[in-house]
């Protein structure tokens, strides 16, 4: 339900609405306070908010809720069911202080179902806070997919998963922009940056439902295919550089093209996640070497018999060169 507000809101809206959503739910917890308060004193409120039956509309909770629901890329049915809940409990809160107010014993059963949506309210704004908070952390603010850190728990998952049945595959590609200090140098930082967000938009695009592209680091990105054998993946990735090359980026200085290069490995059952990242990364390396706009593979299982590469930490060049001898240019 929450997901599709990931399409519409960026990191900024994600921090504003964070802080609202605490400051909003701190005061209706002053507000729940009191009425509770009353009722175990029994005390009498006359404060107005406190018993208009549209307290909803003038706490600032209500207020904060009003404007969000107004704008277009808010529209989810998470705030429709917060303000649903939001509304009860001002009716509710209302009834109570009102028969209060008169003198009235209390009447159990409202106010057990008082309390029961008070907790239906906290859990749902709780549930949007809790996303709001993970969004803002997870994705990369320029490209909005996921960052370094939320890449490597899928990384983490699929080896898991490896380890736990045995016939599962996963590859990975690594991929980086072709010069791209140049479209900084040439037409400055903020063009950088939206060659970067079309890049993303275009690998995003590529790919299945379930296989994930994440920023990360500068112009890096990291595919993670999962139950793809090295030859789909190659075949998806060189699919992927192709629709690059090909969707040229519009900009006031007109029509830029960009590419990338790749290279494309599995996530290897028998070596640290560091290690096929490394081996990712040898092959990209050797794209870049051979011209760039390329795709390169190497297929971890004809690197099992340099066991070595597994058991122990290889120095950068001899892993280099081991690697070198099995990339396979596309
Ligand atoms: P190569 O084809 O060898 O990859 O060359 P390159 O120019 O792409 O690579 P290089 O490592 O020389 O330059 C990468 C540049 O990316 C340098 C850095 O300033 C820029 N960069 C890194 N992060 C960002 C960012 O978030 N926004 C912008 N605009 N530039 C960035
Ligand atoms: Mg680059
Ligand atoms: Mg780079």
């Amino acid at each position: 339900m929450l997901e599709s507000l990931l399409e519409r809101i960026d990191h900024e809206e994600f921090i504003l609405l964070s802080e609202d959503i605490k400051s909003s739910l701190a005061e209706h917890h002053i507000w729940l306070q009191r009425i509770n308060l009353a009722i175990a004193t029994r005390t009498p409120i006359k404060e107005h908010s406190f018993i208009a039956e549209d307290g909803h509309r003038h706490c600032h909770f209500g207020l904060w809720l009003a404007n969000i629901m107004a704008e277009e890329e808010f529209d989810s049915p998470i705030f429709d069911q917060i303000n649903q809940l939001h509304v009860k409990l001002h009716l509710k809160g209302s009834e109570l202080i009102y028969s209060l107010d008169l003198g009235h014993p209390l009447d159990e059963s409202l106010y057990a179902s008082f309390l029961d949506t008070q907790r239906q309210f906290f859990n749902a704004v709780l549930e949007l806070l809790e996303f709001s908070v993970i969004s803002t952390h997870q994705f990369d603010p320029t490209t909005k997919l996921m960052n370094r850190r939320s890449i490597h728990s899928i990384l983490a998952h699929e080896k898991q998963r490896m380890e736990k049945t045995k016939d599962t595959v996963c590859a990975i590609a690594m991929a980086d922009i072709d010069r791209f200090k140049a479209f900084n140098d040439r037409y400055g930082h903020d063009l950088g940056d939206k060659v970067l967000e079309h890049v993303a938009s275009v690998f995003n695009s590529a790919i299945r439902r379930y296989d994930s592209v994440a920023r990360f680091g500068g112009e890096e990105f990291l595919f993670v295919l999962p139950d793809m054998t090295i030859k789909d993946a190659t075949n998806t990735i060189e699919r992927v550089r192709k629709k690059l090359s090909t969707s040229p980026i519009e900009s006031e200085f007109g029509p830029l093209a960009v590419t990338a290069s790749f290279g494309i490995t599995q996530l290897c059952p028998h070596c640290n996640t560091e290690g096929s990242l490394k081996r990712a990364d040898v092959a990209l390396y050797e794209a870049k070497a051979r011209g760039r706009n390329l795709c390169v593979s190497v297929d971890a299982s004809k690197l099992l018999q340099h066991r070595e590469l597994c058991s122990v930490d290889p120095s950068e060049e001899q892993l280099q060169e081991i690697i070198q001898k099995y990339c396979e240019v596309i």
